[in-house]
């Protein structure tokens, strides 16, 4: 996947697209891998990299939803343990099964999370990823060696699915080239055009690298920027009411020690009535999330020092070993791409996860929903889009899709797991020059192979996304990837060709990004 061959495609390109998707997070990818495996012809472009916004922010779960089931919404939990299922399935590489423990400080927990785990499980039918069951006190121990033991009755222990965000991502978006989508990113949608019948016709996009700017024609436009849906809409008219009510939500990391298990713990109820994890990821322990509404969504949204001093808080309350302020290696935001209720304006809702919006203009907004659910949403869109611009009629293929990467033992990669089958590329780079196989610090597994790897397989075309998205160093341990950004610019100049400004530029904008991940 090579920016240059996108540049060609998108340059030799006649006539109108049949769908030009705008957004490169998980929905305007999967948008774009579902709309090509049907054969469709689609373009997608995203402002910055592939997940800068949501996409590679979340908590890295692939659930149901036990939330939703306390909710009561049968229909919504089902569907999303289905898609669980199926993306374990297509990518084995990037899914695994965790095992999340409710401990029990009160006699009324076990009987009452038992059954609806219990439930939750039997929910998934064949897709299921393992039963339920009480744990003594002595169990939940064995399993959650630092949890709080004061008070501590037992526990419950569930499963559910977790994966890499970001690697996902860029998985898809190599499985949508392959399978013939074109995908730019550094391409900003700042225009959407209009034939003479006040239709929407196709969009201006600027690329940010060279300032130059494409005119796509399209015959439907699909608009996928998650928090950012609204002001795409108002390129098309400025004064349609606002669909989306973002909200933020922050996770701290640290070091592995604080958790020092393979379960995670899941707390149901917290003091504001939040559901709260602290996951095994990467080694690390991640601590999260808050729910704050904001304003209007950023690019690099920051934490609240009050969200911050939550789960500082949250955390201290179930952890033997209290995590402090400057125990925090990493502090990401990430927004919700929520749909206002009740605005009685919406065409078309297919279901309370995701909402499917027709413009008069006839642009489609396609938002909500989640990361575990990400097919199915882009499954839906891509069958609205299909019908407004009366497109031959063709049937989605993405549940047995393998994705990029997909390789059933990938553990046997260490710490190159995350590739999948690419792991065998980047492990020959190692083989040829040994230096590659250096990691580029002592706290983190990366090593040069990998910034090789991104820079020529991945579209990676700055030290951030290789430090943020392509590796995961920026969320793991912000001051180590700061430390790295030096050699990571070092290795990517030879690649690109940058000269000795623009590469003391990349790390100059990585380090001040990196501190605001720094608490
Ligand atoms: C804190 C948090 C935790 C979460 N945890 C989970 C979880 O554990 N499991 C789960 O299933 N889901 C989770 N989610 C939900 C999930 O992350 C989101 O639903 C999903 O990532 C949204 O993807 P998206 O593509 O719609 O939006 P985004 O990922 O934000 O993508 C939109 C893209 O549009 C681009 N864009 C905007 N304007 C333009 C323009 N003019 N031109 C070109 N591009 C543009 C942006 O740059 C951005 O990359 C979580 C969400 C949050 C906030």
């Amino acid at each position: 996947m090579r920016r240059s061959d996108m540049l060609q495609r998108l340059d030799r390109h006649d006539g109108p697209w049949d769908i030009v998707v705008i957004g490169g997070g998980a929905t305007g990818v999967g948008i774009a891998v579902d709309a090509a495996s049907r054969g469709y012809d689609v373009v997608l472009l995203e402002q910055h990299d592939f997940g800068k916004g949501t996409s590679s922010r979340s908590t890295k779960l692939v659930h149901g939803g036990v939330r939703y089931l306390e909710q009561g919404n049968i229909a919504l939990v089902m569907e999303a343990l289905k898609e669980r299922g199926l993306l374990r399935q297509n990518a084995p590489h990037l899914v695994s099964n965790l095992a999340f423990v409710v401990p029990n400080y009160d006699w009324w927990e076990a009987p009452f999370y038992g059954l609806g785990l219990k439930i939750y499980n039997a929910l998934a039918g064949k897709y299921g990823f393992g039963a339920s069951e009480i744990l003594t006190r002595e169990e939940t121990l064995a399993r959650l060696p630092t949890i709080r033991t004061e008070g501590l009755r037992g526990g419950v222990v569930y499963y559910d699915g977790q994966f890499d965000d970001a690697r996902l991502l860029i998985n898809l978006a190599e499985t949508a080239a392959e399978q013939g989508a074109t995908l730019l990113t550094y391409a900003r949608v700042v225009a959407i055009t209009k034939g003479a019948d006040g239709f929407i016709d196709g969009v201006v996009a600027t690329d940010q690298e060279t300032g130059q700017q494409w005119t796509v024609r399209a015959r439907v436009v699909i608009n996928a920027a998650g928090p950012f849906a609204d002001s795409v809409r108002r390129l098309a008219e400025p004064d349609v009411a606002a669909l989306m009510a973002p909200s933020q939500g922050i996770h701290l990391v640290f070091d592995g020690a604080f958790l020092a298990a393979d379960s995670a713990i899941m707390v149901p109820h917290t003091s504001d009535g939040r559901v709260m994890f602290a996951i095994p990821w990467h080694h690390h322990t991640l601590v999260g999330t808050t729910d704050t509404p904001i304003a209007a969504p950023a690019l690099e949204p920051r934490p609240l020092p009050e969200e911050i001093a939550f789960i500082l808080e949250t955390a201290g309350q179930y952890l033997l070993k209290a995590p402090r302020r400057q125990d925090i290696l990493s502090a990401f935001v990430g927004i919700r791409p929520l749909v206002k209720s009740g605005d009685g304006k919406l065409t078309s809702a297919l279901s309370r996860d995701h909402t499917i919006h027709f413009d008069a203009s006839g642009l489609l907004t396609t938002t909500g929903g989640k990361w575990t659910t990400y097919r199915n949403m882009a499954e839906h869109t891509v069958d609205q889009a299909a019908d407004f611009a009366r497109l031959a009629e063709r049937a989605c293929t993405t549940r047995t899709l393998n994705v990029h990467g997909f390789h059933q033992s990938s553990d046997r990669f260490g710490t190159l797991a995350v590739y999948g089958s690419d792991a065998l590329g980047i492990q020959d780079l190692m083989r040829s020059t040994p230096s590659l196989a250096v990691p580029l610090h002592t706290d983190l597994p990366y090593t040069g192979a990998e910034v090789l790897w991104a820079t020529r397989h991945e579209m990676a075309r700055t030290v951030e996304d290789v430090l943020a998205r392509r590796t995961r160093a920026l969320f793991l341990n912000a001051r180590a990837a700061e430390a790295m950004a030096p050699e990571v610019a070092s290795l990517m100049a030879a690649e690109l060709g940058w000269d000795a400004a623009r590469q003391a530029a990349e790390v100059n904008a990585f380090s001040t990004l990196a501190k605001g991940y720094q608490i």
